[in-house]
């Protein structure tokens, strides 16, 4: 749906994705006339709402994009990856293009950030509403925690917990976690929850009349710098994946007239009068952008259209998208952009550089044994409604069961060897076949029930070498995307590897745990013995899904920061960015949470500086 031309909102908001969604919402909600600008559609279908199938969701063709991306210049070096796609000179990396962004095909995993993830930026920009303790207050806006609580510890009730724990309870995303008696049903989960558990223990000293799994997103546990052993937090609501497209419908609801969803509509400039942002220039159509997998070829762009914000423009494109935006709107390194014929409206160096992202890497093991609860499920929403297997009839049924769960069993929370502050090692087990994204991987992952992943995640990563440039003006063309993982990347990359390292040593050590239920590991495999050996495999099979900073957030003198700490582009007026590129560091463990949470500071931030407008 086109944006009506000449109608003139208050602010324009371009991408719904976690920066975008809530903070149309919000400022909708508030009372301003609210332009969401989202190049994708509002696809919905089962695998949006069943939380397990959130690996096809993520391969769904209405849903994503498809980026390629180079972790390595080094042609020699990126080909050794068995994810590398030599016909596309890269390795898959999707997001989300549709209502909502990519919490439409997120594993929906909702952990919350370290506590100096914020105060670093507080001490960045002077502003103590950066603070852990203030940022604790959008998280608890947003949380509707339906969950298990963790038992209490030693000496505590259940309303000590609760006070401690300080989770929201009435906010717009619904969060929760496996119940217990769901991993209960298959005595194979049992057992690697028990592994688990038993291994955090041994490794982390934790006495037995301390209970696990303990709540990560636990305010006690969040400032305690928790390691331990813990079931993950979802966005689920009610058995179904929650996020900002449900944000979005809500305002649509609650405040009729004042939010405009314009979908299938890719903005393809910032207009600017002078220095200031008035408005953005976009294109209509299904697929226009050619990441689109259904995108179809032309040369010819379809006519521009323009509307005109009253108040500010906000772009939450996401990491690779706002840079591309940002440059194409003449805002970014003035050489790149001449290069290509673009007009440079403002010279900031910053934007599409310092893209950085944690590392990840899978051990995989083939289980001696089929998993039973798997026996006569297909794991997929059936063809036909007589052929639904007993998992689905549940779900669909009572939205119960295992298909309510993302898949994960429970996680071990450390410090990595080369932590230098908060626990930087989340390890976590899939009872499936996961070695990170590449196209048909989530077919694959079924494709056998005897598989084990045990994920290893590496929080606070060093390396901030990573860049998006422009390939061409032409706003349908993806950017070039280079993350020059570690021996290509900044310094200290050492760490990154060694901290991946260790944490492919817990989860051995949480395999090895199985017995002779383990058949064989596949990956790495039985000769990567050493540290050596599995630092390169690292280095060859690593990928990551949370990529940031590349409109990062600084103070006036760094001449690469692109915003400053209200969110706003520097050298020119009334433009700001919201999304995950903002960050400078990768903060916590997942992203999302602190995406949202930024959405929300922004929101509360605008709404105060314009409350006469509404
Ligand atoms: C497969 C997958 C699994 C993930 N799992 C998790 C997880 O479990 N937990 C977690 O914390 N994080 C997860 N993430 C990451 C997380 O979802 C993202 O980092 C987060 O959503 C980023 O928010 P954002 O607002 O920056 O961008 P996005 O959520 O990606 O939203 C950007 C939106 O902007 C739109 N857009 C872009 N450019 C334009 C334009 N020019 N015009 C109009 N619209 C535009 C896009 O279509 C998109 O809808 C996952 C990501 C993927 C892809």
């Amino acid at each position: 749906m086109a944006a009506p031309e000449d109608e003139s909102y208050d602010f324009i908001v371009v991408g719904s994705g976690a920066g975008g969604g809530p903070l149309a919402a919000n400022l909708a909600l508030a009372g301003h006339r609210v332009l969401l600008l989202e190049a994708g559609d509002d696809h919905s279908c089962r695998y949006y709402s069943i939380p397990i199938m959130q690996a096809y969701a993520s391969e769904d063709a209405d849903m994503r994009w498809d980026f390629y991306v180079r972790h390595w210049d080094d042609a020699t070096q990126q080909a050794r990856d068995s994810k590398f796609v030599p016909d596309r000179d890269g390795i898959w990396y999707p997001r989300g293009s549709t209502l909502g962004g990519s919490t439409a095909i997120s594993a929906m995993v909702t952990i919350y950030p370290h506590p100096s993830d914020w105060d670093r930026l507080a001490d960045l920009t002077g502003d103590p509403s950066w603070g852990a303790a203030a940022m604790r207050e959008h998280f608890r806006r947003i949380e509707r925690w339906r969950g298990k609580d963790a038992e209490p510890m030693p000496g505590q009730n259940e309303a000590d917990r609760d006070e401690r724990a300080a989770h929201g309870y009435d906010g717009w995303l619904g969060t929760t976690r496996a119940r217990p008696d769901i991993g209960g049903r298959e005595p194979m989960f049992l057992d690697i929850i028990g592994a688990i558990e038993e291994t955090a223990r041994e490794r982390l000293g934790i006495s037995e009349d301390v209970p696990l799994p303990r709540d990560p997103n636990a305010l006690d546990a969040v400032n305690g710098g928790f390691e331990g052993m813990a079931f993950i937090p979802v966005a689920v609501a009610d058995g179904e994946r929650n996020g900002s497209r449900e944000r979005i419908r809500q305002a649509l609801d609650d405040a009729p007239g004042k939010l405009t969803v314009a979908l299938n509509c890719l903005a393809t400039r910032v207009l600017f009068d002078g220095m200031t942002a008035v408005g953005v220039e976009y294109i209509e159509g299904q697929n226009l952008y050619r990441a689109q997998p259904k995108s179809v070829h032309t040369e010819s762009l379809p006519p521009t259209r323009t509307v005109h914000a009253r108040v500010e423009v906000i772009l939450a494109g996401g990491a690779y998208n706002t840079p591309q935006l940002l440059m194409l709107s003449g805002v970014g390194p003035r050489a790149e952009l001449e290069s290509l014929g673009v007009k440079v409206i403002h010279n900031l160096p910053g934007v599409g550089r310092n893209l950085h992202d944690r590392y990840e890497v899978s051990v995989v093991t083939e289980l001696s044994s089929d998993y039973p609860i798997f026996e006569d499920s297909s794991l997929d929403v059936p063809v036909d409604a007589s052929d639904a297997d007993a998992l689905f009839v549940e779900w669909r049924d009572h939205r119960d069961g295992p298909y309510t769960t993302n898949g994960s069993l429970a996680a071990l929370i450390a410090r990595s060897s080369v932590a230098t502050d908060d626990p930087d090692l989340i390890v976590f087990a899939l009872p499936i076949d996961f070695r990170g994204y590449y196209p048909g991987y989530s077919r694959a992952a079924v494709a056998h029930k005897n598989r084990l992943s045990i994920l290893v995640l590496k929080g606070h990563t060093t390396n901030r070498a990573g860049t998006v440039t422009l390939r061409s003006a032409d706003p349908r063309d993806a950017p070039e995307i280079r993350f020059h993982y570690f021996d290509e990347g900044t310094a200290g990359f050492e760490a990154d590897v060694a901290g991946v390292v260790d944490g492919i040593e817990i989860a051995r050590d949480i395999a090895g745990r199985l017995g002779a239920a383990v058949a064989a590991e596949l990956i790495p495999g039985p000769d990567a013995s050493t540290r050596d050996d599995l630092a390169d495999f690292v280095r060859d099979e690593a990928w990551g899904h949370h990529a940031c900073g590349t409109t990062k957030i600084g103070s006036s003198d760094d001449p690469m920061a692109v915003v400053d700490g209200d969110f706003r582009v520097y050298g020119v007026n009334r433009l700001r960015v919201v999304d995950a590129g903002v960050f400078p560091d990768i903060p916590g463990f997942f992203i999302a949470s602190a995406v949202y949470m930024i959405s929300e500071k922004a929101s509360e931030l605008l709404i105060r500086s314009y409350a006469e407008n509404a």
